[in-house]
């Protein structure tokens, strides 16, 4: 059997003991005779996973209990439309713009009538940074994107906000801890660094349900899930499987503190090779932007024959899913926590191998 290098953004690598353990259970989970896919959203045998899913949430980001933990479909896309539907209550809300996402999220608060303030944004320097903001208003919520996928750059710290702070952290749930006095409400797609597409997990501060207008359809509510423990109706039962054994996982590693310490070292390794490399390489964020799960960047003077050759000389070393995005081309890589330092000093290795050759 081979297993890839996965440093695609997302879908991403699983850990393969969790592949391992969800292969091992497919047919028959503890002794039922059925999968876990096959069980009622209603029964003991699913009920204990979608239980044990929340608590391993609660302990791993130390949840104050003021936080409910909701389970949603239609990704983190259909956050961006729920967040002004639920959050909204007709004063301003302030959205900071590092890129595509934050960009996704402004659009759909303005279909739904509401002219967001965009408090900073990088945009003119193609969002290479995270802006400093000040912000100074009691608005209604105030919005941001802890890690820009794209360009690979990321929040050091989360901002002080006097009004409820909303963070979209779909491409690095679960790899840092949380200062919960500055955060309301976190989200996520659970397919970059928690499993499987399908889950939503929002974790939202309880004082905020309430807001919500009745003209809001039942299912777009967040006090829906909050009221029904998620289980309003079908839940995504394998991707909550799925999402349970890669907490177990972190768990097992000794937690997001650990997790945190490995992934620093993992991103070191990559942005010591680009910057140990006389300008070949180039990154795409500012130093003090850095991401710690996507490491954007190019070869010197963008040139796109030379990137190709280092995509195609990653492949055949089994190393999948560099190219960049469409939007700032060159190459990524992504180093979720599934990543393992292994991966990365394959990769590092590569690229100094392949600067030597071409400098
Ligand atoms: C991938 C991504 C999204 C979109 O997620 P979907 O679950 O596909 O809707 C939103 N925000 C960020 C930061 C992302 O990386």
């Amino acid at each position: 059997m081979k297993r890839a290098y996965n440093f695609g953004a997302g879908p991403s690598a699983i850990p393969t003991e969790v592949l391992e353990i969800a292969q091992k259970e497919l047919l028959d989970y503890k002794e039922s005779g059925i999968s876990i896919m096959e069980a009622s959203h209603r029964s003991k045998l699913y009920d204990s996973v979608h239980t044990s899913a929340i608590k391993h949430i609660r302990e791993l980001y130390k949840l104050p209990d003021d936080f409910e933990v909701l389970f949603l479909q239609g990704g983190a896309s259909m956050q961006f439309a729920m967040v002004p539907m639920n959050l909204y209550k007709g004063g301003c809300v302030q959205y900071v713009n590092t890129g595509v996402w934050s960009k996704k999220a402004i659009k759909e608060a303005k279909i739904q009538g509401i002219t967001p303030q965009i408090v900073a944004t990088s945009e003119a320097s193609n969002f290479d940074s995270i802006p400093k903001i000040n912000f100074d208003d009691d608005c209604d919520y105030t919005y941001i994107t802890s890690n820009n996928t794209i360009y690979g750059t990321q929040y050091k710290e989360f901002p002080r906000t006097s009004s409820p702070l909303v963070v979209d952290a779909s491409s690095d749930l679960f790899s840092y801890t949380i200062d919960w006095d500055r955060v309301d409400m976190l989200f996520g797609g659970a397919q970059k660094n928690a499993g499987l597409s399908g889950i939503t997990i929002v974790i939202i501060r309880k004082n905020l349900l309430n807001r919500v207008k009745d003209s809001v359809p039942t299912m777009l509510r967040y006090k829906t899930y909050a009221e029904s423990n998620s289980l309003f109706n079908t839940p995504p039962v394998f991707s909550i499987y799925i999402l349970n054994l890669v907490l177990e996982w972190i768990e097992s590693k000794g937690g997001i503190e650990a997790i945190d310490r490995l992934n620093k070292a993992k991103a070191k390794i990559l942005y010591d090779t680009i910057d140990n490399s006389q300008g070949f390489y180039m990154c795409h964020a500012k130093k003090d932007s850095r991401s710690l799960m996507n490491v954007s960047f190019n070869i010197k003077n963008k040139n796109s024959q030379l990137e190709t050759e280092l995509l195609k000389e990653a492949e055949t070393a089994n190393m999948i899913g560099l190219k960049g995005h469409r939007s700032i081309g060159g190459l990524r890589a992504s180093i979720y926590n599934a990543m393992t330092l292994e991966g990365v000093e394959a990769l590092a290795k590569l690229m100094q191998d392949f600067a030597k050759k071409h400098a």
